[in-house]
Protein backbone atom coordinates (compact mmCIF):
# COMPACT_ATOMS: atom_id res chain seq x y z
CA UNK A 1 0.00 0.00 0.00
CA UNK A 2 1.39 3.19 -0.87
CA UNK A 3 1.92 6.13 1.76
CA UNK A 4 1.04 8.90 -0.18
CA UNK A 5 -1.73 9.38 -2.39
CA UNK A 6 -0.82 11.35 -5.51
CA UNK A 7 -2.31 14.20 -3.77
CA UNK A 8 -0.30 16.74 -1.85
CA UNK A 9 -1.99 18.46 1.05
CA UNK A 10 0.03 21.68 0.98
CA UNK A 11 -2.79 23.56 2.87
CA UNK A 12 -3.55 24.97 6.51
CA UNK A 13 -4.64 21.94 7.28
CA UNK A 14 -5.34 19.15 6.79
CA UNK A 15 -1.80 17.97 6.53
CA UNK A 16 -0.36 14.66 4.99
CA UNK A 17 -0.68 11.83 7.24
CA UNK A 18 2.61 10.92 9.20
CA UNK A 19 3.48 7.12 7.91
CA UNK A 20 3.34 6.11 11.79
CA UNK A 21 0.07 7.55 12.15
CA UNK A 22 -0.97 6.05 9.05
CA UNK A 23 0.22 2.41 10.39
CA UNK A 24 -1.36 2.96 13.58
CA UNK A 25 -4.96 2.89 11.89
CA UNK A 26 -4.63 -0.82 11.35
CA UNK A 27 -3.78 -2.33 14.75
CA UNK A 28 -6.89 -4.59 15.53
CA UNK A 29 -10.01 -3.62 17.64
CA UNK A 30 -9.33 -3.26 21.36
CA UNK A 31 -11.71 -2.53 24.32
CA UNK A 32 -11.66 1.48 25.48
CA UNK A 33 -11.39 -0.32 29.04
CA UNK A 34 -8.53 -2.77 28.18
CA UNK A 35 -5.11 -1.90 30.02
CA UNK A 36 -3.19 -1.75 27.09
CA UNK A 37 -5.38 1.26 26.27
CA UNK A 38 -4.89 2.80 29.28
CA UNK A 39 -1.10 2.56 29.43
CA UNK A 40 -1.87 3.97 25.64
CA UNK A 41 -3.65 6.89 27.01
CA UNK A 42 -1.10 7.34 29.87
CA UNK A 43 1.62 8.19 27.49
CA UNK A 44 -0.48 10.29 25.54
CA UNK A 45 -1.31 12.18 28.17
CA UNK A 46 2.50 12.49 29.66
CA UNK A 47 3.44 13.81 26.08
CA UNK A 48 0.67 16.32 25.94
CA UNK A 49 2.11 17.95 28.43
CA UNK A 50 5.54 17.95 26.88
CA UNK A 51 3.60 19.26 23.74
CA UNK A 52 2.00 22.24 25.20
CA UNK A 53 4.48 22.92 28.03
CA UNK A 54 2.31 22.27 30.48
CA UNK A 55 2.89 22.34 34.69
CA UNK A 56 2.93 18.75 35.99
CA UNK A 57 -0.60 19.30 37.53
CA UNK A 58 -2.74 19.91 34.39
CA UNK A 59 -4.80 17.60 33.10
CA UNK A 60 -4.55 16.43 29.61
CA UNK A 61 -6.10 14.62 27.24
CA UNK A 62 -8.69 13.45 23.59
CA UNK A 63 -11.72 14.69 22.76
CA UNK A 64 -13.46 12.87 20.41
CA UNK A 65 -13.74 15.35 17.56
CA UNK A 66 -11.88 17.70 15.73
CA UNK A 67 -9.93 21.18 16.85
CA UNK A 68 -13.76 22.80 17.21
CA UNK A 69 -14.67 20.63 19.67
CA UNK A 70 -11.56 21.46 21.49
CA UNK A 71 -12.33 25.13 21.31
CA UNK A 72 -15.65 24.25 22.24
CA UNK A 73 -14.52 22.00 25.13
CA UNK A 74 -13.13 24.65 26.71
CA UNK A 75 -15.85 27.19 26.97
CA UNK A 76 -18.55 24.77 27.77
CA UNK A 77 -16.63 24.09 31.18
CA UNK A 78 -15.04 27.40 31.84
CA UNK A 79 -18.58 29.63 31.27
CA UNK A 80 -21.39 30.19 33.66
CA UNK A 81 -24.03 32.01 32.10
CA UNK A 82 -23.43 35.78 32.76
CA UNK A 83 -19.92 35.14 33.04
CA UNK A 84 -18.00 38.57 31.33
CA UNK A 85 -15.26 36.70 28.93
CA UNK A 86 -12.79 38.95 26.72
CA UNK A 87 -12.34 37.70 23.50
CA UNK A 88 -9.19 39.69 21.38
CA UNK A 89 -10.07 38.58 17.54
CA UNK A 90 -8.82 39.40 14.03
CA UNK A 91 -10.17 36.54 11.74
CA UNK A 92 -12.62 33.46 11.01
CA UNK A 93 -11.22 31.52 14.26
CA UNK A 94 -11.32 34.42 16.99
CA UNK A 95 -14.71 35.10 15.63
CA UNK A 96 -15.71 31.48 16.07
CA UNK A 97 -14.64 32.05 19.45
CA UNK A 98 -17.13 35.00 20.01
CA UNK A 99 -19.59 32.65 18.76
CA UNK A 100 -19.40 29.89 20.85
CA UNK A 101 -19.23 32.47 23.73
CA UNK A 102 -22.11 33.79 23.54
CA UNK A 103 -23.92 30.32 23.25
CA UNK A 104 -22.48 29.27 26.53
CA UNK A 105 -24.15 32.63 28.02
CA UNK A 106 -21.68 35.18 28.65
CA UNK A 107 -21.31 38.49 27.95
CA UNK A 108 -18.50 39.01 25.50
CA UNK A 109 -16.02 42.12 25.06
CA UNK A 110 -14.43 41.97 21.51
CA UNK A 111 -11.37 43.03 21.51
CA UNK A 112 -10.92 43.80 17.31
CA UNK A 113 -8.02 44.18 15.44
CA UNK A 114 -7.83 44.38 11.53
CA UNK A 115 -7.08 41.36 8.58
CA UNK A 116 -3.80 40.88 8.39
CA UNK A 117 -2.67 42.52 11.56
CA UNK A 118 -2.13 41.23 15.20
CA UNK A 119 -4.43 42.22 17.91
CA UNK A 120 -2.58 44.78 20.13
CA UNK A 121 -1.64 44.49 23.65
CA UNK A 122 -2.29 47.68 25.00
CA UNK A 123 -6.17 47.54 23.38
CA UNK A 124 -6.24 43.81 25.59
CA UNK A 125 -5.41 45.23 28.99
CA UNK A 126 -7.36 48.22 28.93
CA UNK A 127 -10.52 45.93 27.85
CA UNK A 128 -9.36 43.93 31.06
CA UNK A 129 -8.87 46.54 33.63
CA UNK A 130 -12.14 47.81 32.54
CA UNK A 131 -14.59 45.02 32.59
CA UNK A 132 -12.25 42.35 34.87
CA UNK A 133 -13.86 39.49 33.04
CA UNK A 134 -13.75 35.96 34.31
CA UNK A 135 -11.36 34.94 31.00
CA UNK A 136 -9.74 36.10 27.74
CA UNK A 137 -9.60 34.28 24.77
CA UNK A 138 -7.28 34.50 21.96
CA UNK A 139 -6.20 32.61 18.87
CA UNK A 140 -2.40 31.92 18.89
CA UNK A 141 -2.00 31.85 15.14
CA UNK A 142 -4.96 33.14 13.36
CA UNK A 143 -5.27 30.04 10.02
CA UNK A 144 -7.38 32.46 8.05
CA UNK A 145 -4.66 35.44 8.07
CA UNK A 146 -1.66 34.21 8.46
CA UNK A 147 -1.33 36.35 11.81
CA UNK A 148 0.63 35.67 15.04
CA UNK A 149 -0.93 37.13 17.84
CA UNK A 150 1.11 37.95 20.76
CA UNK A 151 -0.95 35.19 23.06
CA UNK A 152 2.42 34.71 25.61
CA UNK A 153 2.18 38.97 26.75
CA UNK A 154 -1.51 38.68 26.75
CA UNK A 155 -1.50 35.49 29.16
CA UNK A 156 1.02 36.69 31.02
CA UNK A 157 -0.87 40.08 31.64
CA UNK A 158 -4.12 38.35 32.81
CA UNK A 159 -2.33 35.74 34.79
CA UNK A 160 -1.10 38.45 36.84
CA UNK A 161 -4.70 40.03 37.12
CA UNK A 162 -6.42 36.51 38.29
CA UNK A 163 -8.13 36.39 34.73
CA UNK A 164 -8.43 32.70 33.33
CA UNK A 165 -6.45 32.50 29.55
CA UNK A 166 -7.40 30.18 27.02
CA UNK A 167 -5.34 29.89 23.54
CA UNK A 168 -5.89 28.43 20.84
CA UNK A 169 -2.73 26.57 19.83
CA UNK A 170 -4.29 24.61 16.34
CA UNK A 171 -1.42 26.62 14.47
CA UNK A 172 1.05 27.20 16.63
CA UNK A 173 1.82 23.83 19.22
CA UNK A 174 4.00 21.47 17.50
CA UNK A 175 5.40 23.52 15.39
CA UNK A 176 6.68 26.66 16.94
CA UNK A 177 7.05 27.14 20.85
CA UNK A 178 4.30 27.23 23.16
CA UNK A 179 4.93 27.55 26.63
CA UNK A 180 1.28 26.78 28.79
CA UNK A 181 2.42 26.84 32.24
CA UNK A 182 5.64 29.32 31.65
CA UNK A 183 3.20 32.10 29.87
CA UNK A 184 0.72 31.10 32.15
CA UNK A 185 -2.24 29.52 29.67
CA UNK A 186 -5.02 27.89 31.78
CA UNK A 187 -6.75 26.06 28.84
CA UNK A 188 -5.14 25.15 25.39
CA UNK A 189 -6.10 23.20 22.54
CA UNK A 190 -5.47 21.75 19.03
CA UNK A 191 -6.80 19.39 16.10
CA UNK A 192 -5.12 15.96 15.56
CA UNK A 193 -4.93 17.21 11.55
CA UNK A 194 -3.12 20.12 12.30
CA UNK A 195 0.55 20.19 13.03
CA UNK A 196 0.68 16.73 14.49
CA UNK A 197 -0.12 15.46 10.87
CA UNK A 198 -2.74 12.56 12.16
CA UNK A 199 -6.02 11.66 11.22
CA UNK A 200 -8.95 14.54 12.16
CA UNK A 201 -11.30 13.06 14.56
CA UNK A 202 -9.57 13.85 18.15
CA UNK A 203 -9.03 17.19 19.52
CA UNK A 204 -5.54 17.23 22.30
CA UNK A 205 -6.52 19.30 24.93
CA UNK A 206 -4.64 20.77 28.42
CA UNK A 207 -6.43 21.85 31.56
CA UNK A 208 -4.48 24.17 34.05
CA UNK A 209 -4.94 22.74 38.20
CA UNK A 210 -6.44 26.12 38.41
CA UNK A 211 -9.00 25.90 36.01
CA UNK A 212 -10.03 22.62 36.92
CA UNK A 213 -10.93 24.21 40.38
CA UNK A 214 -12.84 26.81 38.47
CA UNK A 215 -14.99 23.36 37.06
CA UNK A 216 -15.19 21.71 40.52
CA UNK A 217 -16.99 24.92 42.06
CA UNK A 218 -19.29 25.60 39.42
CA UNK A 219 -22.85 26.64 40.30
CA UNK A 220 -24.22 24.80 37.16
CA UNK A 221 -23.85 21.50 35.74
CA UNK A 222 -21.71 21.89 32.00
CA UNK A 223 -24.02 21.19 29.71
CA UNK A 224 -22.14 19.55 27.01
CA UNK A 225 -22.20 16.43 29.19
CA UNK A 226 -19.64 14.87 26.04
CA UNK A 227 -17.23 16.50 27.21
CA UNK A 228 -17.39 17.85 30.61
CA UNK A 229 -13.82 18.12 32.30
CA UNK A 230 -14.87 15.87 35.26
CA UNK A 231 -16.35 13.05 33.17
CA UNK A 232 -13.40 13.27 31.03
CA UNK A 233 -11.12 13.09 34.12
CA UNK A 234 -13.17 10.35 35.83
CA UNK A 235 -12.55 8.25 32.47
CA UNK A 236 -8.43 9.42 31.77
CA UNK A 237 -7.24 9.56 35.16
CA UNK A 238 -9.41 7.03 37.40
CA UNK A 239 -9.90 4.57 34.24
CA UNK A 240 -13.75 4.52 35.04
CA UNK A 241 -16.34 4.50 32.03
CA UNK A 242 -17.22 7.39 30.47
CA UNK A 243 -17.71 6.79 27.13
CA UNK A 244 -16.23 5.05 23.93
CA UNK A 245 -13.02 6.51 22.92
CA UNK A 246 -12.00 6.31 18.82
CA UNK A 247 -9.17 3.57 20.37
CA UNK A 248 -7.82 3.55 16.07
CA UNK A 249 -7.36 7.65 16.13
CA UNK A 250 -5.65 7.41 20.29
CA UNK A 251 -3.33 5.42 18.52
CA UNK A 252 -2.53 7.15 15.65
CA UNK A 253 -2.40 10.01 17.55
CA UNK A 254 0.42 8.83 20.00
CA UNK A 255 2.47 7.85 17.04
CA UNK A 256 2.36 11.11 15.13
CA UNK A 257 2.79 12.77 18.73
CA UNK A 258 5.42 10.38 19.63
CA UNK A 259 7.21 10.96 16.12
CA UNK A 260 7.01 15.00 16.84
CA UNK A 261 8.84 14.97 20.13
CA UNK A 262 11.45 12.48 18.61
CA UNK A 263 12.10 14.56 16.09
CA UNK A 264 12.38 17.82 18.13
CA UNK A 265 10.00 20.36 18.65
CA UNK A 266 12.77 22.95 18.64
CA UNK A 267 14.03 21.21 15.47
CA UNK A 268 10.56 21.26 14.04
CA UNK A 269 9.75 25.30 14.72
CA UNK A 270 13.68 26.22 13.58
CA UNK A 271 12.73 24.05 10.25
CA UNK A 272 9.59 25.70 9.63
CA UNK A 273 10.67 29.33 10.45
CA UNK A 274 13.61 28.61 7.72
CA UNK A 275 11.13 27.24 5.29
CA UNK A 276 8.52 29.42 5.36
CA UNK A 277 11.36 32.56 5.13
CA UNK A 278 12.52 30.83 1.66
CA UNK A 279 9.60 30.04 0.35
CA UNK A 280 7.81 33.69 0.62
CA UNK A 281 10.84 34.55 -0.67
CA UNK A 282 10.93 32.51 -3.98
CA UNK A 283 7.41 33.37 -4.23
CA UNK A 284 8.13 37.14 -4.31
CA UNK A 285 10.66 36.87 -7.00
CA UNK A 286 7.22 36.38 -9.23
CA UNK A 287 5.23 39.23 -8.18
CA UNK A 288 4.18 37.71 -4.63
CA UNK A 289 4.21 39.83 -1.90
CA UNK A 290 3.54 39.48 2.16
CA UNK A 291 -0.10 39.83 3.00
CA UNK A 292 0.99 40.46 6.97
CA UNK A 293 2.90 43.82 6.70
CA UNK A 294 4.98 43.24 10.04
CA UNK A 295 7.43 40.96 9.78
CA UNK A 296 6.94 39.70 13.87
CA UNK A 297 3.66 39.03 13.27
CA UNK A 298 3.56 36.15 10.59
CA UNK A 299 2.66 32.76 11.15
CA UNK A 300 5.43 30.72 9.76
CA UNK A 301 2.79 27.61 9.96
CA UNK A 302 0.16 29.19 7.56
CA UNK A 303 2.32 31.20 5.24
CA UNK A 304 -0.41 34.26 3.39
CA UNK A 305 0.86 36.15 0.44
CA UNK A 306 -0.65 38.58 -1.74
CA UNK A 307 -1.35 37.29 -5.54
CA UNK A 308 0.86 38.76 -8.05
CA UNK A 309 -1.20 41.73 -10.29
CA UNK A 310 -3.09 39.76 -12.96
CA UNK A 311 -2.54 36.07 -11.62
CA UNK A 312 -5.94 34.08 -11.75
CA UNK A 313 -6.37 32.81 -8.27
CA UNK A 314 -8.67 30.23 -9.71
CA UNK A 315 -6.89 28.79 -12.43
CA UNK A 316 -3.84 28.15 -11.06
CA UNK A 317 -4.89 26.82 -7.93
CA UNK A 318 -7.00 24.08 -10.11
CA UNK A 319 -3.72 23.64 -12.40
CA UNK A 320 -2.11 22.67 -8.99
CA UNK A 321 -4.51 20.66 -8.02
CA UNK A 322 -4.85 19.02 -11.35
CA UNK A 323 -1.18 18.20 -11.06
CA UNK A 324 -1.58 16.61 -7.90
CA UNK A 325 -1.06 19.84 -4.97
CA UNK A 326 -3.76 21.16 -3.28
CA UNK A 327 -2.87 24.59 -1.08
CA UNK A 328 -5.49 27.50 -0.46
CA UNK A 329 -6.89 30.68 -1.21
CA UNK A 330 -8.49 34.16 0.85
CA UNK A 331 -11.54 32.88 3.10
CA UNK A 332 -14.48 36.16 3.14
CA UNK A 333 -12.43 39.23 2.79
CA UNK A 334 -9.25 37.53 1.45
CA UNK A 335 -10.66 35.92 -0.68
CA UNK A 336 -8.91 35.64 -4.49
CA UNK A 337 -6.71 38.08 -2.78
CA UNK A 338 -4.37 35.73 -1.27
CA UNK A 339 -2.68 32.19 -0.86
CA UNK A 340 -2.55 30.47 2.45
CA UNK A 341 0.38 28.18 2.26
CA UNK A 342 0.19 25.08 5.15
CA UNK A 343 3.81 24.73 7.20
CA UNK A 344 2.34 22.35 9.50
CA UNK A 345 3.66 19.11 10.32
CA UNK A 346 4.16 16.90 7.43
CA UNK A 347 3.43 19.90 4.93
CA UNK A 348 6.39 21.32 6.14
CA UNK A 349 9.06 18.88 4.49
CA UNK A 350 11.65 20.75 2.33
CA UNK A 351 10.79 17.93 -0.50
CA UNK A 352 6.87 19.16 -0.64
CA UNK A 353 7.42 22.97 -1.37
CA UNK A 354 10.32 21.35 -4.11
CA UNK A 355 7.76 19.72 -6.21
CA UNK A 356 5.30 22.88 -5.36
CA UNK A 357 8.21 25.00 -7.02
CA UNK A 358 8.70 22.81 -9.81
CA UNK A 359 4.75 22.25 -10.29
CA UNK A 360 4.64 25.74 -10.68
CA UNK A 361 7.56 26.18 -13.11
CA UNK A 362 5.31 23.87 -15.39
CA UNK A 363 2.33 25.90 -14.83
CA UNK A 364 3.69 29.40 -14.84
CA UNK A 365 6.45 28.68 -17.94
CA UNK A 366 9.83 28.15 -16.92
CA UNK A 367 10.76 31.02 -13.83
CA UNK A 368 13.41 28.81 -12.14
CA UNK A 369 11.53 28.46 -9.10
CA UNK A 370 12.75 25.49 -8.03
CA UNK A 371 16.82 25.91 -8.00
CA UNK A 372 15.57 29.27 -6.19
CA UNK A 373 14.05 28.18 -3.62
CA UNK A 374 17.21 26.18 -3.17
CA UNK A 375 19.43 28.40 -3.24
CA UNK A 376 17.04 30.77 -0.52
CA UNK A 377 16.96 27.96 1.60
CA UNK A 378 20.86 27.53 1.73
CA UNK A 379 20.60 31.42 2.81
CA UNK A 380 18.10 31.62 5.36
CA UNK A 381 19.92 28.01 7.12
CA UNK A 382 23.35 30.04 6.94
C1 LIG B 1 -8.59 24.51 11.98
C2 LIG B 1 -8.69 25.43 13.14
C3 LIG B 1 -9.69 25.30 14.13
C4 LIG B 1 -10.84 24.34 14.01
O1 LIG B 1 -10.46 23.06 13.83
P1 LIG B 1 -11.39 21.99 13.04
O2 LIG B 1 -10.49 20.81 13.16
O3 LIG B 1 -11.57 22.48 11.66
O4 LIG B 1 -12.64 21.83 13.79
C5 LIG B 1 -9.65 26.15 15.22
N1 LIG B 1 -8.70 27.10 15.33
C6 LIG B 1 -7.75 27.29 14.39
C7 LIG B 1 -6.76 28.37 14.59
C8 LIG B 1 -7.72 26.45 13.27
O5 LIG B 1 -6.78 26.63 12.34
Amino acid sequence: MSQNTDLLLLTPGPTPIQPDALQALLIPMVGHMDPAVFALNARIQANLKVLYGAAADAFTALVAGTGSLGMETGFANLIEPGDTVVVATNGSFGDRMVEMCERYGAKVIVVRAPIGEAVRLEDVEKALKEHQPKMVSVVHGETSTGVLNPAPEIARMAQDMGILVTVDAVTTAGMMPYEMEKWGIDYAYTGSQKCLSAPPGVAPVAVSARAMEVVRNRKTPVTLWYSDFLGLQAYWDHRDYHHTIPVQLHYSLDAALSAALNEGLDVRARHAAELSVAVARTLETIGFSHFVKNPRERLPSVLSLRLPEGMNDLQVRTALREKGISITGGLDATRGLIWRLGLMGEAARTEHYMRFMRTLDEILGHRHLESTLEQNLTAVHA
